[in-house]
C-alpha cells in the first residue's frame, strides 16, 4: 500500500501514520518529496489479525489525503511509490534525471600504472566516476580472477589521484566488510543479480548500489531486485541494462534499448547502460552510447582501459582513452541537444 499524505500534513501528523502502520504490524518506508510526503506500506496483509481493511483504517488518519493498494510485487522500487525521480548521490556526483552521468575505466584493475594511466585519462575526458574491478566473475576459474584487496588499495589511490568516486564490484558476502571501505559505490554485477542473500547485506548498508541486470533476467525480476535492497532500508540504487542472451552471435550480448523507457515508465529508480558488455567489441560501443543517450538512459558505465590490447580481461571491448575522449564529445553535444547537463 502507498499512503499519500496532504501537502500540508504536519511532522506529527506524518509519525502518527508511521506509528499506526508499525501498530498493524506493518512496516513503513517514509519518502519525503519536495511536494509531499509518500509512505510505503509493506508487509503480509493477515486478514484473521484485521478485521478491517488496513487501507480503510490508514484513510481515516490524519493528514492522509489518500491510501491505495500498489499493483506491482515491488513496492519501494515503483513509480506508484514515489512519482518523483530519484537522484543518487555519489559524493557529490548526481546520477538522474536531468543528467548524463559517464562511469569509466577499466574492466580489472591489474597494476599500478594501468589504474593510475587509465583513470587520469578518463578524468581529463570527463567521466564522474571511476570504475574497476578488484573481484572479477570470470566464467573460467583457470583465468585472472582480480587483485582483491591490492586492487582496492589501487582504486583508493586513484581516487585520491583523480578525485573520482569509486565504483566496484562485490561478489562475496565475506567480502563486503572490505570493499566497503573503498568503494563509493557497490556494484552487483549480472550473475549475482538473484543472489539474495547479498542483495539484503548490501541492503543494510548506507552506500549507492549499481544493479546490473542478469543476461536472462526480466525487467521485472530486474525492479524485484532492486527491492530487495531497498526494503533492508537502502534507497539509493541504480540500474543498469547490460546485454542480455539472445541468439544473436554478432555481439557479446544484445543491449536491451527498450528496457530505458520501461523502466522510466515503470520505476523511480535512476537507469544507466552499459554498451561495453553488451556490445563485447569497442567498435560498437560508441554507437550504444549515443542511442542510451536518446532512449533517456541518465548515463553509462563504460569500459576504457590505457591499452586494451594487453587488458588481463574483456580486452576485445575497452575502448582507448582517445577514443573514449572522441566519444564524450559526441555525448556532450548530443547531452545539449536533449537538454540534459553532463
Ligand atoms: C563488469 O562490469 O565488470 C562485469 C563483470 O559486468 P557484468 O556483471 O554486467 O557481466
Ligand atoms: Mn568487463
Amino acid at each position: 500500500m502507498i499512503v499519500i499524505m496532504k501537502k500540508s500534513a504536519t511532522d506529527e501528523q506524518i509519525e502518527g501514520v508511521v506509528k499506526k502502520i508499525s501498530e498493524l504490524g506493518f512496516v513503513s518506508h517514509v519518502s519525503k518529496g519536495s511536494e509531499r510526503t509518500v509512505i510505503g506500506v509493506v508487509g503480509e496483509f493477515s486478514k484473521d489479525k484485521l478485521k478491517i481493511d488496513p487501507l480503510s483504517l490508514l484513510s481515516m488518519e490524519r493528514g492522509v489525503e489518500t491510501v491505495y493498494r500498489v499493483s506491482k510485487p515491488y513496492k519501494l522500487a515503483s513509480i506508484e511509490n514515489r512519482p518523483e525521480p530519484t537522484t543518487v548521490y555519489v559524493d557529490g556526483v548526481a546520477i538522474g534525471e536531468g543528467k548524463f552521468t559517464v562511469i569509466a575505466g577499466p574492466c580489472s584493475v591489474e597494476n599500478h600504472h594501468q589504474m593510475i594511466t587509465t583513470a587520469k585519462g578518463v578524468k581529463s575526458a570527463g567521466a564522474k566516476l571511476l570504475r574497476g574491478g578488484a573481484y572479477k566473475p570470470r566464467t573460467n576459474p583457470y583465468t585472472f580472477q582480480g587483485l582483491g584487496e591490492e586492487g582496492l588499495k589501487l582504486l583508493k589511490e586513484s581516487k585520491e589521484v583523480t578525485g573520482l568516486p569509486i565504483v566496484t564490484e562485490v561478489m562475496n558476502p565475506k567480502d563486503l566488510d572490505l570493499v566497503l571501505e573503498y568503494a563509493d559505490v557497490l556494484q552487483i554485477g549480472a550473475r549475482n543479480i538473484q543472489n539474495f542473500a547479498l542483495l539484503k547485506l548490501v541492503g543494510q548498508t548506507t552506500k549507492p548500489v549499481l544493479l546490473k541486470r542478469g543476461m536472462s533476467t526480466s525487467i521485472e525480476e530486474l525492479l524485484m531486485s532492486a527491492e530487495y535492497v531497498m526494503s533492508e532500508g537502502n534507497a539509493n540504487v541504480i540500474l543498469c541494462e547490460r546485454g542480455i542472451r539472445t541468439f544473436e552471435t554478432a555481439t557479446r550480448n544484445t543491449l536491451d534499448i527498450s528496457a530505458v523507457p520501461v523502466l522510466k515508465k515503470l520505476t523511480h529508480l535512476p537507469v544507466i547502460i552499459d554498451p561495453s558488455h553488451a556490445a563485447g567489441k569497442r567498435e560498437y560501443v560508441p554507437a550504444l552510447s549515443k542511442a542510451a543517450i536518446a532512449a533517456g538512459a541518465d548515463g553509462l558505465i563504460i569500459e576504457v582501459h590505457y591499452k586494451p590490447e594487453i587488458a588481463i580481461s574483456d580486452a576485445s571491448q575497452q575502448l582507448t582513452i582517445p577514443e573514449f575522449e572522441d566519444l564524450m564529445k559526441d555525448l556532450k553535444k548530443l547531452a545539449q541537444v536533449l537538454g540534459k547537463e553532463m
